[in-house]
Protein backbone atom coordinates (compact mmCIF):
# COMPACT_ATOMS: atom_id res chain seq x y z
CA UNK A 1 0.00 0.00 0.00
CA UNK A 2 1.26 3.72 -1.04
CA UNK A 3 1.55 6.30 1.71
CA UNK A 4 -1.28 8.55 2.53
CA UNK A 5 -1.14 11.59 4.07
CA UNK A 6 -4.04 12.01 6.91
CA UNK A 7 -5.42 15.17 5.83
CA UNK A 8 -5.62 14.14 2.05
CA UNK A 9 -8.83 12.80 0.58
CA UNK A 10 -7.36 9.43 -1.08
CA UNK A 11 -7.87 6.27 -1.70
CA UNK A 12 -5.29 3.29 -0.68
CA UNK A 13 -3.82 1.92 -3.85
CA UNK A 14 -2.23 -1.57 -4.50
CA UNK A 15 -0.56 -2.68 -6.93
CA UNK A 16 -1.53 -6.26 -8.17
CA UNK A 17 2.35 -6.76 -9.55
CA UNK A 18 2.68 -6.29 -5.44
CA UNK A 19 0.13 -7.65 -3.78
CA UNK A 20 -1.29 -11.09 -3.49
CA UNK A 21 -4.49 -12.05 -4.04
CA UNK A 22 -5.77 -12.20 0.02
CA UNK A 23 -4.53 -9.16 0.24
CA UNK A 24 -6.70 -7.67 -2.18
CA UNK A 25 -9.45 -10.00 -1.14
CA UNK A 26 -9.03 -8.01 2.55
CA UNK A 27 -8.77 -4.19 0.79
CA UNK A 28 -12.45 -5.21 -1.18
CA UNK A 29 -14.25 -6.57 2.14
CA UNK A 30 -17.37 -4.33 2.15
CA UNK A 31 -17.35 -2.63 5.35
CA UNK A 32 -18.99 -4.63 8.24
CA UNK A 33 -22.67 -3.71 9.55
CA UNK A 34 -24.18 -4.24 12.68
CA UNK A 35 -24.57 -7.93 13.81
CA UNK A 36 -28.47 -9.00 12.14
CA UNK A 37 -29.18 -10.46 15.88
CA UNK A 38 -29.09 -7.12 17.54
CA UNK A 39 -31.31 -5.40 15.05
CA UNK A 40 -33.90 -8.84 15.17
CA UNK A 41 -33.78 -7.92 18.56
CA UNK A 42 -35.27 -4.27 18.45
CA UNK A 43 -37.43 -4.95 15.55
CA UNK A 44 -39.06 -7.89 16.40
CA UNK A 45 -41.59 -6.44 19.22
CA UNK A 46 -42.22 -3.16 17.00
CA UNK A 47 -43.20 -5.97 14.80
CA UNK A 48 -45.22 -7.73 17.17
CA UNK A 49 -46.79 -4.37 18.45
CA UNK A 50 -48.06 -3.35 14.99
CA UNK A 51 -49.84 -7.26 14.69
CA UNK A 52 -51.50 -6.84 17.72
CA UNK A 53 -52.78 -3.09 17.81
CA UNK A 54 -52.40 -1.95 14.14
CA UNK A 55 -53.02 1.88 13.35
CA UNK A 56 -52.53 2.84 16.63
CA UNK A 57 -48.92 0.96 17.46
CA UNK A 58 -47.96 2.20 13.87
CA UNK A 59 -48.76 5.80 15.32
CA UNK A 60 -46.92 5.45 18.35
CA UNK A 61 -43.55 4.40 16.75
CA UNK A 62 -44.49 7.42 13.93
CA UNK A 63 -44.86 9.80 17.10
CA UNK A 64 -41.65 8.37 18.80
CA UNK A 65 -39.29 8.11 15.84
CA UNK A 66 -40.29 10.20 13.81
CA UNK A 67 -41.31 12.99 16.47
CA UNK A 68 -44.77 13.92 14.32
CA UNK A 69 -46.65 14.24 16.85
CA UNK A 70 -49.56 15.90 15.14
CA UNK A 71 -50.17 12.91 12.93
CA UNK A 72 -53.46 11.37 13.82
CA UNK A 73 -53.78 8.91 11.04
CA UNK A 74 -51.11 6.97 9.25
CA UNK A 75 -52.15 6.73 6.40
CA UNK A 76 -53.33 8.79 3.16
CA UNK A 77 -55.20 7.81 0.32
CA UNK A 78 -56.28 8.50 -3.16
CA UNK A 79 -57.27 11.26 -4.79
CA UNK A 80 -54.60 13.21 -2.73
CA UNK A 81 -55.23 16.74 -2.57
CA UNK A 82 -53.18 19.10 -4.70
CA UNK A 83 -52.40 20.95 -2.17
CA UNK A 84 -49.94 18.12 -0.67
CA UNK A 85 -48.13 18.38 -4.26
CA UNK A 86 -47.27 22.11 -4.64
CA UNK A 87 -43.87 21.74 -6.53
CA UNK A 88 -41.67 24.22 -8.79
CA UNK A 89 -42.08 23.68 -12.50
CA UNK A 90 -38.67 22.45 -12.69
CA UNK A 91 -39.16 19.71 -10.61
CA UNK A 92 -42.16 18.77 -11.89
CA UNK A 93 -40.25 18.75 -15.38
CA UNK A 94 -37.74 16.40 -14.08
CA UNK A 95 -40.05 14.22 -12.85
CA UNK A 96 -42.05 13.73 -15.93
CA UNK A 97 -39.05 13.31 -18.20
CA UNK A 98 -37.41 10.65 -15.97
CA UNK A 99 -41.08 9.17 -15.28
CA UNK A 100 -41.45 8.86 -19.14
CA UNK A 101 -37.74 7.22 -19.29
CA UNK A 102 -38.37 4.67 -16.96
CA UNK A 103 -41.70 3.92 -18.48
CA UNK A 104 -40.31 3.12 -21.49
CA UNK A 105 -37.63 1.37 -20.46
CA UNK A 106 -39.97 -1.07 -18.31
CA UNK A 107 -42.89 -1.39 -20.79
CA UNK A 108 -40.07 -2.92 -23.35
CA UNK A 109 -39.55 -5.64 -20.59
CA UNK A 110 -43.09 -7.03 -20.60
CA UNK A 111 -43.23 -10.30 -22.87
CA UNK A 112 -45.53 -9.79 -25.57
CA UNK A 113 -47.32 -12.89 -26.08
CA UNK A 114 -46.80 -16.64 -23.85
CA UNK A 115 -44.13 -18.77 -24.31
CA UNK A 116 -44.91 -22.12 -25.64
CA UNK A 117 -43.48 -25.24 -26.92
CA UNK A 118 -44.56 -28.63 -27.40
CA UNK A 119 -41.70 -31.10 -26.17
CA UNK A 120 -43.29 -34.14 -27.15
CA UNK A 121 -46.30 -34.19 -29.88
CA UNK A 122 -49.77 -33.61 -28.00
CA UNK A 123 -47.91 -31.77 -25.06
CA UNK A 124 -48.02 -28.50 -25.30
CA UNK A 125 -46.29 -26.46 -22.12
CA UNK A 126 -46.96 -22.84 -21.62
CA UNK A 127 -45.40 -19.84 -19.37
CA UNK A 128 -47.62 -16.47 -19.15
CA UNK A 129 -47.38 -13.57 -16.42
CA UNK A 130 -49.33 -11.97 -14.37
CA UNK A 131 -48.75 -8.72 -12.17
CA UNK A 132 -48.60 -9.01 -8.58
CA UNK A 133 -51.65 -7.68 -7.58
CA UNK A 134 -50.86 -5.39 -4.04
CA UNK A 135 -47.22 -4.01 -3.73
CA UNK A 136 -45.67 -2.27 -0.93
CA UNK A 137 -43.37 0.31 -1.80
CA UNK A 138 -40.84 1.42 0.54
CA UNK A 139 -39.31 4.46 0.34
CA UNK A 140 -36.70 5.75 2.64
CA UNK A 141 -35.61 8.68 4.94
CA UNK A 142 -37.66 11.28 6.50
CA UNK A 143 -34.90 14.00 6.34
CA UNK A 144 -33.88 12.67 2.64
CA UNK A 145 -36.18 13.80 -0.41
CA UNK A 146 -36.25 10.39 -2.65
CA UNK A 147 -38.54 11.34 -5.49
CA UNK A 148 -36.17 8.85 -7.78
CA UNK A 149 -36.45 5.81 -5.32
CA UNK A 150 -40.80 6.56 -5.53
CA UNK A 151 -40.20 6.26 -9.62
CA UNK A 152 -37.93 3.73 -9.68
CA UNK A 153 -40.52 1.38 -7.36
CA UNK A 154 -43.63 3.41 -9.15
CA UNK A 155 -43.15 3.21 -12.00
CA UNK A 156 -42.74 -0.83 -12.89
CA UNK A 157 -45.26 -1.89 -10.58
CA UNK A 158 -47.65 0.42 -12.67
CA UNK A 159 -46.40 -0.70 -16.01
CA UNK A 160 -46.67 -4.66 -14.57
CA UNK A 161 -50.17 -3.65 -14.05
CA UNK A 162 -50.21 -4.46 -10.59
CA UNK A 163 -53.69 -3.43 -8.79
CA UNK A 164 -52.46 -1.99 -5.42
CA UNK A 165 -49.62 -0.24 -5.21
CA UNK A 166 -49.24 1.54 -1.55
CA UNK A 167 -46.45 3.75 -0.61
CA UNK A 168 -44.62 3.77 2.33
CA UNK A 169 -42.41 6.81 3.74
CA UNK A 170 -41.45 8.12 7.07
CA UNK A 171 -43.49 11.29 7.56
CA UNK A 172 -41.36 14.76 8.20
CA UNK A 173 -41.40 16.24 12.23
CA UNK A 174 -44.87 18.56 11.09
CA UNK A 175 -46.36 15.29 9.90
CA UNK A 176 -45.98 16.23 6.36
CA UNK A 177 -44.64 14.23 3.60
CA UNK A 178 -42.59 15.31 0.83
CA UNK A 179 -44.86 16.70 -2.15
CA UNK A 180 -42.25 14.74 -4.52
CA UNK A 181 -43.72 11.62 -2.99
CA UNK A 182 -46.81 12.78 -3.34
CA UNK A 183 -46.64 13.93 -6.97
CA UNK A 184 -45.04 10.65 -8.00
CA UNK A 185 -48.01 8.47 -6.17
CA UNK A 186 -49.96 10.56 -8.02
CA UNK A 187 -48.22 9.71 -11.20
CA UNK A 188 -48.21 6.03 -11.06
CA UNK A 189 -52.00 5.43 -9.63
CA UNK A 190 -50.89 4.69 -6.07
CA UNK A 191 -53.76 3.61 -3.74
CA UNK A 192 -52.62 5.24 -0.42
CA UNK A 193 -49.07 6.50 1.25
CA UNK A 194 -48.78 4.81 4.98
CA UNK A 195 -46.98 7.95 6.52
CA UNK A 196 -44.53 5.76 8.74
CA UNK A 197 -40.71 4.21 8.64
CA UNK A 198 -38.79 1.70 9.74
CA UNK A 199 -40.14 -1.63 10.96
CA UNK A 200 -43.69 -0.30 12.34
CA UNK A 201 -44.23 0.23 8.08
CA UNK A 202 -43.06 -2.89 6.73
CA UNK A 203 -45.21 -4.92 9.28
CA UNK A 204 -47.87 -2.19 8.00
CA UNK A 205 -48.19 -3.80 5.32
CA UNK A 206 -47.01 -7.29 5.15
CA UNK A 207 -50.05 -8.01 7.48
CA UNK A 208 -52.44 -4.73 7.05
CA UNK A 209 -53.95 -2.69 9.69
CA UNK A 210 -57.33 -1.19 9.75
CA UNK A 211 -56.41 1.68 7.45
CA UNK A 212 -53.30 0.41 5.75
CA UNK A 213 -54.05 -2.52 3.21
CA UNK A 214 -52.36 -5.60 2.92
CA UNK A 215 -49.89 -6.34 0.64
CA UNK A 216 -47.83 -9.02 -1.28
CA UNK A 217 -44.84 -8.11 -1.89
CA UNK A 218 -42.94 -5.52 -0.49
CA UNK A 219 -40.00 -3.79 -2.26
CA UNK A 220 -37.48 -0.62 -1.80
CA UNK A 221 -33.68 0.00 0.05
CA UNK A 222 -34.32 1.07 3.74
CA UNK A 223 -31.70 1.25 6.60
CA UNK A 224 -30.99 -1.86 8.17
CA UNK A 225 -34.16 -1.78 10.53
CA UNK A 226 -36.07 -1.67 7.23
CA UNK A 227 -33.82 -4.40 5.74
CA UNK A 228 -34.07 -6.82 8.71
CA UNK A 229 -38.12 -5.88 9.16
CA UNK A 230 -38.51 -6.79 5.43
CA UNK A 231 -36.17 -10.36 6.11
CA UNK A 232 -38.23 -10.92 9.31
CA UNK A 233 -42.48 -10.40 7.62
CA UNK A 234 -40.81 -12.74 4.43
CA UNK A 235 -40.27 -15.42 6.75
CA UNK A 236 -43.23 -15.65 8.34
CA UNK A 237 -45.78 -17.72 6.83
CA UNK A 238 -48.92 -15.41 8.43
CA UNK A 239 -47.76 -12.84 6.51
CA UNK A 240 -47.75 -14.24 3.11
CA UNK A 241 -45.52 -11.67 1.73
CA UNK A 242 -42.22 -11.52 -0.45
CA UNK A 243 -39.69 -9.32 -0.86
CA UNK A 244 -36.90 -8.14 -3.34
CA UNK A 245 -33.99 -8.49 -2.10
CA UNK A 246 -31.22 -8.26 0.99
CA UNK A 247 -30.11 -4.73 0.39
CA UNK A 248 -26.98 -2.98 1.87
CA UNK A 249 -25.10 0.14 1.88
CA UNK A 250 -24.27 1.86 -1.94
CA UNK A 251 -20.88 1.31 -3.79
CA UNK A 252 -19.43 1.62 -7.22
CA UNK A 253 -16.63 0.53 -8.96
CA UNK A 254 -14.71 2.08 -11.76
CA UNK A 255 -12.80 0.57 -14.45
CA UNK A 256 -10.61 3.51 -16.03
CA UNK A 257 -7.91 3.23 -18.85
CA UNK A 258 -4.95 5.82 -19.84
CA UNK A 259 -7.33 7.61 -21.91
CA UNK A 260 -9.91 8.14 -19.30
CA UNK A 261 -10.55 12.18 -17.94
CA UNK A 262 -8.95 11.51 -14.11
CA UNK A 263 -12.22 14.66 -13.32
CA UNK A 264 -14.92 12.42 -14.86
CA UNK A 265 -13.26 9.60 -12.85
CA UNK A 266 -12.74 11.28 -9.89
CA UNK A 267 -16.58 12.67 -10.19
CA UNK A 268 -18.17 9.27 -10.37
CA UNK A 269 -16.28 7.67 -7.39
CA UNK A 270 -17.50 10.94 -5.51
CA UNK A 271 -20.80 10.84 -6.42
CA UNK A 272 -21.10 7.00 -4.75
CA UNK A 273 -18.60 8.33 -1.84
CA UNK A 274 -21.34 11.03 -0.93
CA UNK A 275 -24.11 8.58 0.22
CA UNK A 276 -22.63 7.29 3.41
CA UNK A 277 -20.22 6.91 5.36
CA UNK A 278 -20.47 3.13 4.95
CA UNK A 279 -20.65 3.36 1.32
CA UNK A 280 -17.38 1.88 -0.10
CA UNK A 281 -16.06 2.78 -3.97
CA UNK A 282 -13.18 0.87 -6.19
CA UNK A 283 -11.25 2.59 -8.79
CA UNK A 284 -9.51 -0.31 -10.88
CA UNK A 285 -6.43 1.51 -12.99
CA UNK A 286 -5.61 -0.28 -16.28
CA UNK A 287 -2.01 0.17 -17.37
CA UNK A 288 -2.34 4.00 -15.84
CA UNK A 289 1.34 5.26 -15.49
CA UNK A 290 2.28 7.78 -12.31
CA UNK A 291 1.12 10.62 -13.95
CA UNK A 292 -2.29 9.57 -15.03
CA UNK A 293 -3.10 8.27 -11.07
CA UNK A 294 -1.16 11.11 -9.25
CA UNK A 295 -4.25 13.28 -11.86
CA UNK A 296 -6.94 11.41 -10.55
CA UNK A 297 -5.86 11.28 -6.81
CA UNK A 298 -5.33 15.37 -7.21
CA UNK A 299 -8.93 15.71 -8.97
CA UNK A 300 -10.60 13.08 -6.04
CA UNK A 301 -8.92 15.67 -3.51
CA UNK A 302 -10.16 19.08 -4.98
CA UNK A 303 -13.38 17.69 -5.99
CA UNK A 304 -14.03 16.49 -2.89
CA UNK A 305 -13.14 19.32 -0.73
CA UNK A 306 -15.11 21.52 -2.49
CA UNK A 307 -18.73 18.83 -2.04
CA UNK A 308 -21.00 19.86 1.20
CA UNK A 309 -20.78 16.44 2.00
CA UNK A 310 -16.90 16.23 2.45
CA UNK A 311 -17.54 15.09 5.92
CA UNK A 312 -19.20 11.95 4.47
CA UNK A 313 -16.64 11.49 1.88
CA UNK A 314 -14.55 11.62 4.30
CA UNK A 315 -15.62 8.34 5.92
CA UNK A 316 -16.57 6.34 2.82
CA UNK A 317 -13.27 7.48 1.27
CA UNK A 318 -11.50 5.64 4.27
CA UNK A 319 -12.29 2.11 3.37
CA UNK A 320 -12.19 2.70 -0.12
CA UNK A 321 -9.28 1.38 -2.58
CA UNK A 322 -7.01 1.58 -5.60
CA UNK A 323 -6.26 -0.98 -7.74
CA UNK A 324 -3.42 -1.29 -10.44
CA UNK A 325 -3.48 -3.93 -12.94
CA UNK A 326 -2.06 -4.67 -16.12
CA UNK A 327 -4.68 -5.30 -18.45
CA UNK A 328 -8.95 -5.24 -19.30
CA UNK A 329 -9.38 -9.31 -18.32
CA UNK A 330 -7.50 -8.64 -14.91
CA UNK A 331 -9.83 -5.76 -13.79
CA UNK A 332 -12.71 -7.70 -15.00
CA UNK A 333 -12.04 -10.59 -12.85
CA UNK A 334 -11.78 -8.74 -10.25
CA UNK A 335 -14.64 -6.41 -10.63
CA UNK A 336 -16.79 -9.89 -11.69
CA UNK A 337 -15.12 -10.99 -8.09
CA UNK A 338 -16.31 -8.29 -6.28
CA UNK A 339 -19.78 -7.72 -8.11
CA UNK A 340 -20.29 -4.25 -7.77
CA UNK A 341 -23.91 -2.60 -7.67
CA UNK A 342 -22.41 0.26 -10.25
CA UNK A 343 -20.20 -0.89 -12.55
CA UNK A 344 -18.40 2.21 -14.80
CA UNK A 345 -16.29 1.35 -17.74
CA UNK A 346 -14.05 4.69 -18.52
CA UNK A 347 -11.95 2.37 -20.64
CA UNK A 348 -11.30 2.87 -24.67
CA UNK A 349 -13.86 0.35 -26.45
CA UNK A 350 -15.90 0.46 -23.43
CA UNK A 351 -18.97 -1.07 -25.33
CA UNK A 352 -16.50 -4.46 -26.09
CA UNK A 353 -15.28 -4.71 -22.67
CA UNK A 354 -19.23 -5.31 -21.75
CA UNK A 355 -19.08 -9.18 -22.94
CA UNK A 356 -16.78 -9.81 -19.66
CA UNK A 357 -19.17 -8.13 -17.51
CA UNK A 358 -20.62 -11.55 -15.32
CA UNK A 359 -21.51 -9.95 -12.17
CA UNK A 360 -22.79 -6.23 -11.38
CA UNK A 361 -26.45 -4.33 -10.55
CA UNK A 362 -25.93 -1.76 -13.71
CA UNK A 363 -22.96 -0.97 -16.09
CA UNK A 364 -22.12 2.69 -16.90
CA UNK A 365 -19.73 2.20 -20.57
CA UNK A 366 -17.97 4.88 -21.61
CA UNK A 367 -16.86 8.92 -20.68
CA UNK A 368 -20.26 10.57 -21.46
CA UNK A 369 -22.17 8.14 -18.72
CA UNK A 370 -22.04 8.61 -15.44
CA UNK A 371 -23.50 6.76 -12.82
CA UNK A 372 -26.14 9.70 -11.83
CA UNK A 373 -27.95 9.44 -15.26
CA UNK A 374 -28.91 6.22 -14.14
CA UNK A 375 -29.87 6.89 -11.00
CA UNK A 376 -32.22 9.29 -11.83
CA UNK A 377 -33.53 9.31 -15.17
CA UNK A 378 -31.34 7.55 -18.11
CA UNK A 379 -34.41 4.29 -17.53
CA UNK A 380 -32.77 1.94 -16.15
CA UNK A 381 -33.82 1.32 -12.47
CA UNK A 382 -31.44 2.32 -9.64
CA UNK A 383 -32.37 -0.40 -6.82
CA UNK A 384 -29.94 -2.72 -7.61
CA UNK A 385 -28.12 -5.66 -5.48
CA UNK A 386 -25.24 -4.60 -3.01
CA UNK A 387 -22.68 -6.27 -0.95
CA UNK A 388 -21.95 -8.49 -3.45
CA UNK A 389 -25.62 -9.96 -4.05
CA UNK A 390 -25.04 -9.06 -7.96
CA UNK A 391 -23.62 -12.44 -8.43
CA UNK A 392 -27.10 -14.27 -7.57
CA UNK A 393 -29.49 -11.08 -7.88
CA UNK A 394 -30.74 -8.96 -10.50
CA UNK A 395 -31.84 -5.09 -9.55
CA UNK A 396 -35.46 -4.12 -9.97
CA UNK A 397 -37.05 -4.72 -12.98
CA UNK A 398 -40.45 -5.74 -15.13
CA UNK A 399 -39.75 -9.13 -13.31
CA UNK A 400 -40.16 -8.12 -9.83
CA UNK A 401 -43.88 -6.74 -10.27
CA UNK A 402 -45.35 -9.90 -11.95
CA UNK A 403 -45.25 -13.96 -11.14
CA UNK A 404 -44.67 -16.56 -14.16
CA UNK A 405 -47.34 -18.96 -14.77
CA UNK A 406 -46.52 -21.83 -16.03
CA UNK A 407 -49.61 -24.34 -17.82
CA UNK A 408 -49.81 -27.68 -19.69
CA UNK A 409 -51.94 -29.40 -21.94
CA UNK A 410 -52.14 -32.59 -23.28
CA UNK A 411 -54.26 -34.22 -26.08
CA UNK A 412 -54.45 -37.55 -26.01
CA UNK A 413 -52.26 -38.81 -28.10
CA UNK A 414 -50.18 -36.17 -25.97
CA UNK A 415 -50.92 -38.38 -23.16
CA UNK A 416 -49.77 -41.96 -24.22
CA UNK A 417 -46.16 -40.42 -25.32
CA UNK A 418 -45.38 -39.41 -21.79
CA UNK A 419 -47.66 -41.16 -20.14
CA UNK A 420 -44.88 -44.26 -19.97
CA UNK A 421 -42.14 -42.17 -18.40
CA UNK A 422 -44.66 -40.77 -15.94
CA UNK A 423 -45.89 -43.90 -14.74
CA UNK A 424 -42.37 -45.15 -14.24
CA UNK A 425 -41.25 -42.60 -12.17
CA UNK A 426 -44.33 -42.74 -9.72
CA UNK A 427 -43.31 -46.68 -9.39
CA UNK A 428 -39.67 -45.35 -8.32
CA UNK A 429 -41.17 -43.47 -6.13
CA UNK A 430 -43.82 -45.14 -4.72
CA UNK A 431 -46.69 -42.75 -5.19
CA UNK A 432 -49.38 -45.23 -6.84
CA UNK A 433 -52.33 -42.34 -7.28
CA UNK A 434 -49.62 -40.42 -9.25
CA UNK A 435 -48.87 -43.53 -11.23
CA UNK A 436 -53.17 -44.14 -11.71
CA UNK A 437 -53.90 -41.10 -12.35
CA UNK A 438 -52.16 -41.70 -15.65
CA UNK A 439 -52.92 -45.51 -15.93
CA UNK A 440 -56.80 -45.22 -15.54
CA UNK A 441 -57.07 -42.36 -18.63
CA UNK A 442 -54.91 -44.63 -20.64
CA UNK A 443 -57.11 -47.65 -19.90
CA UNK A 444 -59.99 -45.98 -20.78
CA UNK A 445 -58.50 -44.55 -24.30
CA UNK A 446 -58.00 -48.56 -25.31
CA UNK A 447 -61.96 -49.01 -24.68
P1 LIG B 1 -35.22 4.90 6.58
O1 LIG B 1 -36.52 5.35 6.02
O2 LIG B 1 -34.58 3.74 5.96
O3 LIG B 1 -35.44 4.58 8.12
C1 LIG B 1 -36.10 5.43 9.02
C2 LIG B 1 -36.73 4.57 10.08
O4 LIG B 1 -35.73 3.83 10.78
C3 LIG B 1 -37.48 5.27 11.13
O5 LIG B 1 -38.81 5.50 10.73
C4 LIG B 1 -37.45 4.28 12.28
O6 LIG B 1 -38.57 3.48 12.21
C5 LIG B 1 -36.26 3.42 12.01
N1 LIG B 1 -35.28 3.57 13.07
C6 LIG B 1 -34.32 4.51 13.20
N2 LIG B 1 -33.66 4.34 14.34
C7 LIG B 1 -34.20 3.28 14.96
C8 LIG B 1 -33.95 2.59 16.19
N3 LIG B 1 -32.97 2.97 17.01
N4 LIG B 1 -34.72 1.53 16.51
C9 LIG B 1 -35.70 1.12 15.68
N5 LIG B 1 -35.99 1.73 14.53
C10 LIG B 1 -35.25 2.79 14.15
O7 LIG B 1 -34.31 6.18 6.54
P2 LIG B 1 -32.78 6.41 6.92
O8 LIG B 1 -32.48 5.93 8.28
O9 LIG B 1 -32.53 7.81 6.59
O10 LIG B 1 -31.97 5.46 5.97
C11 LIG B 1 -32.00 5.55 4.59
C12 LIG B 1 -31.32 4.32 4.03
O11 LIG B 1 -31.68 4.19 2.68
C13 LIG B 1 -29.82 4.39 4.10
O12 LIG B 1 -29.32 3.18 4.63
C14 LIG B 1 -29.38 4.54 2.65
O13 LIG B 1 -28.21 3.79 2.33
C15 LIG B 1 -30.55 3.98 1.91
N6 LIG B 1 -30.74 4.70 0.66
C16 LIG B 1 -31.01 4.00 -0.45
C17 LIG B 1 -31.23 4.64 -1.64
C18 LIG B 1 -31.58 3.89 -2.85
O14 LIG B 1 -31.09 2.82 -3.12
N7 LIG B 1 -32.47 4.44 -3.61
C19 LIG B 1 -31.17 6.01 -1.70
C20 LIG B 1 -30.89 6.70 -0.56
C21 LIG B 1 -30.70 6.04 0.65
Amino acid sequence: PKETTPERITMKAYDMAKVSEEELDKALKRPSQKSADAIMKIIKPIIDDVRKDGDKAVLAYTHKFEKATSLTSPVIKAPFPESLMQLPAETIKAIDVSFENIRKFHAAQKEDKPLQVETMPGVVCSRFSRPIEAVGLYIPGGTAVLPSTALMLGVPAMVAGCKKIVFASPPRSDGSITPEIVYVAHKVGAESIVLAGGAQAVAAMAYGTESVSKVDKILGPGNQFVTAAKMHVSNDTNAGVGIDMPAGPSEVLVIADKDANPAFVASDLLSQAEHGVDSQVVLIGVDLDEKKLLDIEDELHRQAMALPRVDIVRGSIAHSVTVLVKTVEEAMRISNKYAPEHLILQLRDAEKVVDLVMNAGSVFIGEWTPESVGDYSAGVNHSLPTYGYAKQYSGVNLGSFVKHITSSNLTAEGLRNVGDAVMQLAKVEELEAHRRAVSIRIEHMNR
